[in-house]
């Protein structure tokens, strides 16, 4: 098998090649790692009549259903359904595997053990994050860690950071990827690496502390923490002028959040600051990044790794793939994870530019990237908020449209009952803050508009509030993630929902 072709030119290969090469990966995977150790793909191909060999092209892989997080979820009478997709292997069947035998018999029986237990033994457990009521738990060994070592040190890569930088890791301290991921990048690249933990560990203070003490290159973190960081320096007239880049993750970047948090660098004495996203889940181990592009550009999208996974896009109605360059759902299939394996996983993400394999516009690199805008349908349906004043509202959408307007920094997305009662009228209220002296009325005017252009609702009422107003209301430094949707309305049982 030459695969290691994939691994070895993982930036430098045409759509074909890759193609080909992932077909052969994934067979192989399939048939010496998945079926043979995982008791829930080994029930579903005898089940489905699936033959692992069997699948020649990437095109092939369609044949295999689609994993949903429901499918992990636990059933009464399945507790732990999670554990049927962890990887459990067999000793019986590894020994007689071509590959066990040659290695025993090059390097002998005990050094093939301790590279098996490696391979297999779970050392490491991450949770998937969301507002779902039950956050999954995801199994990872030594052999995850080292792929993920190796893919967060091309993230770094890709995103243009050089040995010398100095990174503020401000994402949450949690069991979730993006801080875990975002530490292992930095180390593992080779770069100084504070990780603060976020908002909730040292509180805007601690992280401004830092800022102080370090002057970092770099200020990786969720959007909402990340602008009031920022806005908070600026309050405090904190330096950071060595700032050469922001990586942001968790929420969605805009291009208005962009423009914002680069006109805030600014006044922190950082010019040209490159603002880029990183697009990970816990599901799939990894996290992909945007390349630096000039201001005003388009972004080149986020830029994968062939010879780690795969990414789909399918039609979310029907599930058939996509062709290149059209807007769908994100679908994950791993080509090398052990510990809980999920195949063809739905990640309920919508990407409106879907995947593309030319080369780079702006850094060249010929890769699968994901380009366009991406909405995560998960968060929206957890909250039930689809459905709003009895009119279907594209939340995410509106996200973009409250980032992208003028004349407003944080804001916040209040979901009310008329008189809190669970039967009354839905009611909207939006939190703004203020970027600079323009007048209520006419801010309040301007936003009514925005609002119905894209909603066809209007917000019941409209409130200003300062810096510290917002960092209260969206909890900065006592919640994990900062909130930019609440809902406060009340259930008919008396329940809020969150
Ligand atoms: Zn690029």
């Amino acid at each position: 098998m030459n695969t290691s072709r994939l691994q070895n030119r993982w930036q430098q290969l045409p759509e074909t090649e890759i193609r080909r090469l992932q077909a052969e990966k994934l067979r192989h995977y399939l048939r010496t790692v998945v079926v043979p150790f995982s008791p829930h793909y080994r029930e579903l191909f005898r089940e489905q009549n699936l033959d692992a060999g069997s699948i020649r092209t990437l095109d092939d892989l369609q044949r295999l259903p689609f994993t949903k997080k429901t499918d992990l979820l636990p059933t009464p009478d399945h507790p732990e359904r999670f554990k049927e997709f962890v990887l459990t292997p067999d000793a019986k069947i590894l020994a007689r595997q071509p590959k066990t035998i040659l290695r025993a018999v090059l390097h002998g029986r005990k050094k093939v053990e301790e590279e098996l237990s490696a391979e297999f033994r779970p050392v490491s457990m991450y949770f998937t994050t969301g507002r779902a009521a039950e956050p999954l738990p995801f199994l990872l060994t030594k052999h995850d860690l080292d792929n993920m070592t190796s893919a967060s040190r091309r993230l770094m890569e890709v995103c243009g950071a050089r040995p010398e930088f100095r990174m503020l890791n401000a994402f949450p301290f949690a069991p979730h990827l993006a801080f875990w991921f975002t530490h292992h990048a930095g180390v593992s690249f080779g770069v100084l690496t504070v990780s603060s933990g976020g908002g909730k560990v040292l509180g805007t203070e601690g992280n401004l502390r830092l800022i102080k003490k370090m002057n970092p290159d770099v200020i990786a973190g969720v959007p909402t923490f990340v602008y009031h960081l920022l806005q908070q320096a600026i309050e405090e007239k904190v330096r950071c002028q060595n700032l050469k880049t922001i990586a942001l993750g968790g929420e969605k970047t805009s291009d208005g959040l962009r423009r914002k948090l680069r006109d805030m660098a600014a006044e922190l004495g950082a010019r040209n600051v490159n603002v880029l996203s990183i697009y990970g889940f816990t599901e799939g181990k990894l996290a992909w990044a945007e390349c630096p592009f000039p201001h005003g550009a388009e972004s080149g999208g986020y830029h994968l790794y062939p010879d780690l996974g795969i990414i789909e896009i399918v039609d979310p109605k029907t599930g058939r793939a996509v062709s290149s360059g059209q807007p769908g759902e994100i679908v994950f299939t791993p080509l090398d994870a052990r510990g809980t394996v999920v195949l063809r996983y739905r990640t309920g993400d919508f990407i409106d530019g879907g995947l593309v394999y030319e080369p780079c516009p702006h850094c060249g690199r010929t890769l699968p990237r994901l380009v366009g805008k991406i909405s995560r349908a998960s968060e929206i349906k957890e909250m039930n908020l689809d459905k709003l004043k009895g009119t279907l509202v594209d939340l995410n959408q509106l996200e973009h449209v409250l980032d992208d307007a003028p004349h407003i920094g944080a804001w916040q997305l209040e979901l009310r009952k008329a008189g809190d009662d669970p039967f009354d009228l839905d009611e909207l209220v939006l939190h703004v803050s203020k970027t600079d002296s323009t007048a209520n009325q006419q801010l309040d005017h301007e936003l009514r508009e925005r609002f119905y252009n894209e909603i066809e609702v209007h917000p019941n009422r409209i409130i200003f509030h300062d810096a510290a107003e917002m960092r209260q209301l969206q909890g900065v430094g006592v919640v994990i993630k900062e909130q930019k949707v609440v809902d406060h309305r009340p259930r008919a049982n008396g329940d809020a929902p969150m």
